[in-house]
């Protein structure tokens, strides 16, 4: 172990357990290093109304967009699968694409003018419902409305994409409720903002049955799942990318990490608490 990781051992010790399992993941990806590739990085809300992990402080991702900005590195979706499909070069660096998911209020109101003021481009992966109904998501998170969509698409910086109708868990519906899903969604976006999704992501990163998974594939480009790594040139599937969620116990170190493709024990072991978490849940 070299200085810096016995430094962020003590330090990470000191916080708590949450920073005792990203020293361990730390320590495990200098035994095996990130592949690579592209990183896609998930957010859910800004401005810390809720005192949830999944919200960040305002500042706190300004400062993150502003390094992604300055590191020249962000790219936007389509432009990150192209160059994991080879129909466009490799850049020098390897690049970044910022993602949020659900469609809180906070996007577009908190998110979105950070996101416009450093010109970096993100995808909102919509749970259309929400924002038809007014329906709160968990943790206090007020939906988003279609007006504040529109206004935010305006920015040039989000693109829209697909995460169910209802925030369905796709590996335990039968694929004609999960083709509904998708359906219902892909139209409410493309009738409240004038195009059709080309990108899903699934809720709570759940992998889907291999049915619905075809069904997926059907209607999209791309599909996002979690795993908290980099997605490697020439070996990624579009329709199973990884993503690495930022949270906001990530403190400037970690979220580097992250975005270098590290990290990955953090994923394998929340997603080991999740299936546990989400066994009788149907959103
Ligand atoms: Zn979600």
């Amino acid at each position: 172990m070299d200085r810096s990781t016995t430094r962020n051992l003590r330090s990470g010790l000191k916080r708590g357990v949450g920073s005792g399992i990203k020293v361990l993941a730390a320590a495990s990806d200098r035994v095996r290093r990130p592949p690579a590739g592209v990183t896609v990085l998930i957010y859910h809300r800004v401005g810390r109304r809720a005192a949830v992990e999944m919200d960040l402080d305002a500042s706190v991702f300004d400062a993150q967009m502003a390094e992604l900005a300055a590191s020249g590195r962000v790219v936007d979706l389509d432009a990150a699968l192209a160059i994991l499909a080879g129909d466009a070069p490799r850049p020098i660096r390897d690049p970044i694409v910022v993602t949020f998911d659900d469609g809180t209020a906070d996007f577009a109101e908190v998110a979105v003018p950070i996101l416009e003021r450093h010109g970096v481009p993100a995808v909102m992966y919509l749970a259309t419902a929400f924002l038809d109904e007014g329906r709160p998501f968990p943790h206090d998170g007020a939906p988003m409305s279609w007006a504040a969509a529109r206004d935010a698409l305006a920015s040039g910086v989000v693109t829209y994409g697909s995460h169910t109708h209802t925030h369905a868990l796709l590996d335990r519906i039968d694929p004609e409720v999960a083709a509904a899903e998708l359906d219902r969604s892909i139209d409410r976006i493309a009738a409240e903002t004038g195009a059709a999704p080309r990108h899903f992501a699934y809720p709570k990163a759940v992998a889907p049955s291999a049915p619905v998974a075809a069904l997926v594939r059907a209607r999209f480009a791309s599909a996002a799942l979690a795993g908290t790594r980099r997605n490697p040139y020439g070996a990624t599937d579009p329709l199973a990318l990884a993503r690495s969620p930022i949270q906001a116990g990530d403190a400037m170190v970690w979220f580097r990490r992250k975005v270098d493709g590290g990290l990955g024990l953090e994923d394998r072991l929340r997603g080991a608490a999740n299936r546990v978490r989400y066994r009788g849940a149907t959103t």
